[in-house]
C-alpha cells in the first residue's frame, strides 16, 4: 500500500485531546516530565508537586521498566499504577506510563491517561494492535534502530485498528557514536511534520543520556518543529534509581520551559 492512514494526503493533521484544557497537535507545545521509574509513593508525590508548581500537568513515570539486565529494578508494576492514579487524582494531572504487555493494557486504563509504548516494544505488533483497540492517547517511541518508515508502520498498526490518538516520540537512535547514549534524530521531526498527520514529541533524556545536553536539545527539538517534549526529572536526580545521568532537577526544567516560551514568542506558539 503506498498511501497510509498516517499520511497527510489521507486526512487532516491529528489533534489529540488529553483533557478539556490540554490538546496536542495544535500550536501549543506540551511538556511531559517525571522520573524514569516510579520509585515509591512519597518521592513520586514530591516530584509531582514540584512539577505542578512550575506549571507542568502531565506526569510520566515508569511502573513497568524494560531494563537491559533482569537483575536491575523492574519497576513497582501494579503498585506503580496505583501510585500514579492517586497522584493524578490529588493534583489533577494527566499521567503516562509504559505498558509492555498486552494483558496490562485494559486494566492500566483504569489508572492512567496515556499509554507509552517503549522503544523496545515498537515492533511488538500484538501490543500495537491491542492499544489500537482502545481510544487512549498513545506515545509511540521510535525503536532504537527503527527507520522512520518502520516507525510509521508501527503507528499505522495502531491507527488501522481504530485508535488515531497517536503521539510519535523521537528518543534517539543507535549509531556508531558512543559519546552520547543515542543520537537524537531531529531530521525525523522535520521530516514527519512535513509529510505526516501525527503529532511528534522529543525525548532529549534518552536521546542524549547526559543531563547537560537535555536543555540545548530540548530547544533544538522545539525549533525543529516538535509538538512537545518528554523529559526525565527528579527532585534529587543523583539518587534516582534509574537513568540518573540523564535526569535533570526541577529548576533546570523550569529554565527550559522559560526558554521555550521565549522561542514561542518569536515563532508564534505557546506551551
Ligand atoms: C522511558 O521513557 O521510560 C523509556 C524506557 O524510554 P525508551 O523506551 O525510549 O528507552
Ligand atoms: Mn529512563
Amino acid at each position: 500500500m503506498d498511501r497510509l492512514l498516517v499520511d497527510k494526503l489521507s486526512g487532516d493533521p491529528i489533534k489529540i485531546k488529553l483533557k478539556e484544557s490540554q490538546t496536542i497537535g495544535l500550536k501549543n507545545k506540551i511538556v511531559i516530565s517525571g522520573p524514569c521509574a516510579i520509585e515509591n509513593y512519597d518521592t513520586m508525590r514530591a516530584i509531582a508537586k514540584e512539577l505542578k508548581n512550575i506549571g507542568i500537568n502531565i506526569l510520566r513515570g515508569g511502573a513497568f521498566k524494560p531494563r537491559t539486565s533482569p537483575y536491575d529494578f523492574q519497576g513497582l508494576e501494579n503498585e506503580g499504577l496505583s501510585i500514579l492514579k492517586s497522584i493524578k487524582d490529588e493534583f489533577d494531572m494527566i499521567v503516562s506510563t509504559e505498558i509492555m504487555d498486552t494483558r496490562d493494557v485494559e486494566h492500566a486504563l483504569d489508572y492512567i491517561d496515556i499509554i507509552q509504548i517503549g522503544s523496545r516494544n515498537m515492533y511488538n505488533y500484538s501490543l500495537l494492535k491491542e492499544v489500537g483497540k482502545t481510544k487512549a492517547p498513545v506515545i509511540l517511541k521510535r525503536g532504537i534502530s527503527a527507520t522512520i518508515k518502520e516507525w510509521l508502520y508501527a503507528a499505522e498498526y495502531i491507527m488501522v485498528n481504530g485508535n488515531e490518538n497517536i503521539i510519535l516520540c523521537e528518543r534517539g537512535i543507535r549509531t556508531f557514536e558512543t559519546s552520547t547514549r543515542n543520537t537524537l534524530d531531529l531530521n525525523a521531526v522535520a521530516y514527519i511534520k512535513n509529510k505526516y498527520r501525527l503529532p511528534i514529541i522529543v525525548d532529549p533524556s534518552h536521546g542524549t543520556g547526559l543531563r547537560e545536553l537535555v536543555a540545548p536539545m530540548s530547544l533544538a527539538a522545539i525549533a525543529a518543529g516538535a509538538d512537545g517534549l518528554i523529559i526525565e526529572s527528579h527532585i534529587k536526580p543523583d539518587i534516582s534509581i534509574s537513568d540518573s545521568a540523564q535526569t535533570i532537577d526541577i529548576l533546570t526544567l523550569k529554565d527550559i520551559i522559560d526558554k521555550i516560551n521565549i522561542i514561542g514568542e518569536a515563532y508564534g506558539f505557546s506551551n
